[in-house]
């Protein structure tokens, strides 16, 4: 959780227009700004704090190695995901993109990409005819996925894309037609769906560990440092959507989807926004929901960036309860299991789960092998959340379809 916390703290900016672009471009800062066709823009960063870059490029291990293309050096490429190429046994680091020619350079040097391989956002399309190049890594902030993602499959390359997987669902299915036109495989980066502890709770919950499913609870939240739309994009609507939902509270909705192994029948939901708080000025602080599935088990969950830090999933059945707190972090996770007796379990190293996903993906381009998070599941969420604020805007239940649809 900690780290969660760290990598969301970092100064890092944003503008949905001319405004906020100038005001992230600050001396010595040599920042270049395309415009995307949502209207939103990319913008280079400056190197985030307390970055480990490698001391030697790290080893190439297959002749059928996947070559990755990361797009956007920002803290969670730099600090989680880059460094796990090196432990990946089928996937590299080909090249890079970037808006900061200084973290092309150093980044570049360190993971030894040829300086033919480091791209610019101007120059992201050059990318086809890089043959070295198979797959784009989508690490920009969440409303810059779609346009880039969808660049990314016409210059014919596959694509990995970090969650949440767009701001709406027509972009969802706006990037799984891109991907089909250009038949390459779409994957969403749901790195929970490759850990050790989330693996096993979903085991233990199709076998009925706990009886019954009744209840599932899950909470995300974190307090945002004082912050405004134009320094932070996470509280940026047109780059994060209602905020804290869509960012950490993902996790909890992914986590009462595949605990109960259901859908929700309906969902009814809350928002809040304080008034006078730059932080809040274009998201909501907290976001509350209510689930039913029909077996008639109820789904509570909570996300929130005005409170203090939790990362909690329980699930409450008809015969004990199982508890995972922290549930879905880069490390450190718990978990109980509570029928008669109370049992703390240890199924493996929740770091692996960046790794595996990582070959996972890599086995998919490869070998063809079905994803295990398509683009069609990061849609299936992103109906969930819109069917969260429809309920929240018009203060009633919304009923859904079993694909997730709103249905009134
Ligand atoms: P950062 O703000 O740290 O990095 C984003 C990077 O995107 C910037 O450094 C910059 O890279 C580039 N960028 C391009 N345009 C903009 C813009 N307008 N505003 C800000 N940055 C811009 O974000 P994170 O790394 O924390 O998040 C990136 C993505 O990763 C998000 O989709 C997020 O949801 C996801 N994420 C996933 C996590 C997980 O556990 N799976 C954890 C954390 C984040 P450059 O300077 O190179 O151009």
């Amino acid at each position: 959780m900690v780290d969660d916390v760290i990598s969301r703290r970092r100064f890092i900016q944003v503008g949905s227009g001319v405004a906020g672009a100038s005001l992230a471009m600050t001396a010595g800062m040599a920042a270049a700004v395309v415009q995307a066709g949502s209207g939103v823009r990319v913008i280079g960063r400056p190197m985030p704090h307390g970055v480990d870059l490698p001391s030697a490029p790290p080893a190439r291990r297959r002749q059928d190695s996947v070559g990755v293309a990361v797009v956007g050096l920002g803290s969670y490429a730099l600090n989680q995901m880059m460094p796990r190429f090196a432990q990946a046994e089928r996937a590299h680091i080909a090249a890079i993109v970037s808006g900061s020619p200084d973290k092309l350079r150093t980044v570049g040097d360190a993971y030894g990409v040829p300086p033919e391989s480091r791209y610019s956002y101007e120059a992201f399309d050059r990318i086809a005819s890089n043959k070295g190049i198979d797959a784009a890594y989508i690490v920009l902030p969440t409303g810059l996925h779609a346009e880039w993602a969808i660049r990314a499959f016409a210059a014919g390359k596959h694509v990995l894309c970090e969650k949440p997987m767009a701001l709406s669902s027509a972009d969802c299915e706006r990037m799984i037609a891109a991907g089909r036109r250009a038949n390459r495989k779409l994957m969403i980066a749901y790195r929970s769906q490759f850990e050790p502890y989330n693996l096993e709770a979903m085991r233990l919950m199709s076998q009925k560990a706990v009886g019954d499913i009744r209840l599932v609870r899950t909470e995300q939240s974190y307090r945002l440092a004082p912050t405004s739309p134009s320094e932070n994009w996470r509280t940026n609507r047109a780059l994060a959507g209602g905020g804290p939902l869509e960012d950490y509270g993902i996790y909890g909705l992914q986590s009462a989807l595949y605990l109960t192994g259901e859908m929700p029948e309906s969902i009814s939901a809350t928002t809040f926004r304080p008034t006078g708080d730059p932080r809040f000025a274009e998201i909501f602080a907290h976001v509350s929901s209510q689930w039913r599935f029909p077996s008639g088990a109820v789904a509570q969950l909570v996300a929130s960036y005005d409170s203090a830090g939790i990362n909690f999933a329980h699930v409450r059945g008809t015969q004990g309860v199982l508890i995972m707190d922290p549930a879905t972090s880069y490390s450190g996770q718990k978990m109980r299991l509570e029928v008669g007796t109370s049992r703390d379990l240890t199924p493996g190293d929740p770091s692996a789960q960046f790794v595996r996903q990582i070959n996972h993906f890599a086995d998919a381009v490869r070998d063809n092998i079905p994803i295990r998070t398509p683009g069609e599941m990061g849609l299936r969420d992103l109906r969930l959340i819109e069917a969260i604020y429809a309920s929240a805007k018009a203060g009633r239940t919304v009923k859904l379809a079993s694909d997730g649809r709103m249905r009134s």
